[in-house]
């Protein structure tokens, strides 16, 4: 599965449509400070569920929506979408019937966030379990914030081994365990 595009709209600094073409190889996203840059990889954590406020570098999930400027209003509304390359079908069952694969995460204010993939309502865990099984996701060590070196070198054995479980591609079946012992 290869990312091809991001679109964000009224995702934070993004309030126009925006889109971010992710060719194959490696991509570099450049300028300023302050630009934007952070808030692109954090629309693609959001994007794949991430559900920590915190980890958005907010104090409140509805912080992503794009809060106003000197001259534009604030949005009610925040959604990405992320385009996927499934051509090789890869996706797990069920997500796997079309050569593109599009997610969208829409969050509106006092109602909280909705799912598509590929038009279909879908839940928060159904994104998540898509992700968790490709080793990428919300929580994936292939998204690395600023600041995470550090944490990582300080962690406790505990969360260091769910780092490494995380990249061993293993997190999806403990949640499937989890949710199994609750049935
Ligand atoms: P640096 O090079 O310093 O790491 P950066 O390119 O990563 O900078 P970001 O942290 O992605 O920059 O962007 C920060 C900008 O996003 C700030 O100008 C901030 O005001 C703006 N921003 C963040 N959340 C919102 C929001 N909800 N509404 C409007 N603007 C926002
Ligand atoms: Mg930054």
């Amino acid at each position: 599965m290869r990312f091809t595009k991001l679109r964000l709209t009224g995702f934070k600094s993004f309030v126009d449509p925006t889109d971010l073409m992710i060719a194959e190889g490696l991509t570099g996203v450049v300028g300023p400070n302050g630009c934007g840059k952070s808030n692109l990889l954090e629309a693609l954590r959001w994007v794949m569920g991430e559900t920590r406020a915190k980890a958005m570098r907010g104090s409140g999930m509805e912080d992503v929506i794009f809060a106003g400027s000197g001259s534009r209003p604030a949005r009610n509304f925040a959604e990405v979408s992320l385009h996927i390359d499934n051509s090789e079908r890869l996706a797990p069952a069920g997500f796997n019937d079309s050569d593109t694969l599009e997610i969208v995460r829409r969050i509106t204010r006092d109602v909280g966030s909705a799912y598509k993939t590929n038009g279909k309502d879908v839940r928060a865990r159904d994104v998540q379990m898509l992700f968790a099984d490709a080793s990428t996701g919300a929580h994936s060590p292939s998204l690395v914030r600023q600041g995470q070196i550090a944490e990582l070198i300080n962690a406790k054995p505990k969360s260091r081994r769910r780092i490494l479980e995380e990249a061993a591609g293993i997190s999806g079946l403990y949640q499937r365990r989890h949710e199994a012992e609750l049935k």
